[in-house]
């Protein structure tokens, strides 16, 4: 089998795979294409891509005859329109989402696999996207808020003053969130935590950090790890603490997200109103609707003195590393799609195949989007 690898679309410096990877899969009898360039922007020239035994190739010739396209991003609606049938297609393409794109593909017969629909499962872990970019994102949005605070982090005793550390606030701890306190502590910053799973509290205060308890959130235990939507109850009774806790914040990182359905709104004007002139808010939600008023997805936006930056794709900012962790990832989830010769073969009673398959066969297949869409 032909796997291709493309360069993304402008907006994205990340590659599907990097030569490392592309080594161990020639090794395995597979047949890899990368187009011209595709990893330049992760600093990983064509040169190392043929030291690993890929072939560069042009996009039209990898669009056409490749059995396995990776991109990381969809593909335009013009070139999936163009695709042979039999293409299959491994990304990330939030198919909750794009569920219009999703529709289209299924009629078009590609079989579409897309990597943050895997179970979240002990099994799956190696191939989880959603967590090895969200590591990075976390991180990347605590550097970014340091970087566009016009104060410091850690706390100085100096003949010239004292400086008082940062408070930051973090809204949902997640894999993304975790990241981000660790981070803002080892910048010296003072955090308080938020999120409506108490199980994250434990994991929160080991990281130095103090968790704001609102009690009475609903129960997600059945939710394979994800948040569900809450009462309007306890979404007063979330307001009241995480206002009280803003007015207080330097800096704010909102994580919060509700898979398949808009982020919620965790800071509304109102508390912006009483937020400190020169605040930060860092929204990695902002693609999902955003956890502020006024969050957007690649902008940043100001109100009354509180700067707000919105930027759900923050792996793209540190391509090299985003780009290794997610090769890892798809290596791991191709092992279980490519047989001993390196030809595709595809079990869908494996678990994992299953859970990531949104469309085969001219039907969506994908249990959530199904669910989504009815
Ligand atoms: P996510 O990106 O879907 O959400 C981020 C965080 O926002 C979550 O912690 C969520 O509880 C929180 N949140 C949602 N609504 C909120 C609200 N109204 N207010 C405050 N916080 C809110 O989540 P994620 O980081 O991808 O994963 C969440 C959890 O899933 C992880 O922490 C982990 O426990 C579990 N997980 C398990 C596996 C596995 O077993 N393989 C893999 C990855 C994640």
């Amino acid at each position: 089998m032909i796997l291709g690898v493309l360069k993304e679309a402008s907006t994205e410096n990340r590659v599907s795979l990097v030569p490392a990877i592309v080594q161990q899969l020639v090794q395995s009898k597979v047949t890899v294409w990368v187009e011209k360039g595709a990893g330049s922007n992760a600093w990983l020239p064509d040169e190392a891509y043929e030291q690993a035994g890929a072939v560069i190739q042009n996009r039209e010739t990898i669009l056409q005859q490749a059995t396995v396209l990776l991109c990381i991003q969809p593909l335009s609606e013009q070139e999936s329109g163009n695709l042979n049938p039999s293409t299959v297609l491994l990304g990330v393409y939030q198919p909750l989402f794009q569920t219009a794109k999703m529709k289209q593909w299924a009629q078009r017969q590609l079989t579409v696999f897309s990597l943050d629909n895997i179970p979240r499962t002990t099994r799956a872990q190696s191939m989880d996207v959603l967590s090895s970019q969200a590591n990075i994102a976390g991180y990347k949005a605590i550097l970014l808020a340091a970087n566009s605070y016009s104060r410091y982090f850690p706390m100085f005793m100096t003949a010239a003053g004292s400086i008082a550390p940062a408070k930051v606030l973090i809204l949902g701890a997640g894999v993304a969130g975790l990241q981000a306190i660790a981070t803002a502590r080892r910048l010296g910053a003072v955090v308080e935590v938020f999120d409506t799973r108490p199980a994250v509290k434990e994991e929160v205060m080991s990281l130095g950090a103090k968790f704001v308890d609102v009690e009475g959130a609903a129960d997600a235990s059945s939710a394979g790890g994800y948040a569900v939507e809450q009462t309007a109850d306890y979404q007063a009774k979330q307001a009241a603490a995480i206002g009280e806790a803003a007015k207080k914040a330097d800096i704010i990182i909102t994580t919060a997200q509700i898979p398949g359905k808009k982020a919620p709104i965790l800071i509304t004007r109102e508390m912006m109103d009483m937020m400190k002139p020169g605040s930060l808010i860092v929204d990695i939600a902002a693609a999902t609707g955003g956890n502020t008023d006024i969050s957007k997805d690649q902008q940043t936006v100001t109100y009354k003195g509180v700067t707000v930056i919105g930027d759900s794709n923050l792996p793209s900012k540190m391509p090299a590393d985003a780009s290794k962790l997610y090769a890892k990832n798809v290596l791991n989830f191709l092992q279980l799609i490519i047989d001993k010769e390196g030809q595709l073969s595809l079990n869908f009673e494996d678990d994992i195949v299953q859970g990531a398959c949104i469309a085969k066969g001219g039907q969506i297949v994908n249990e959530r989007l199904l669910q989504a869409i009815t």
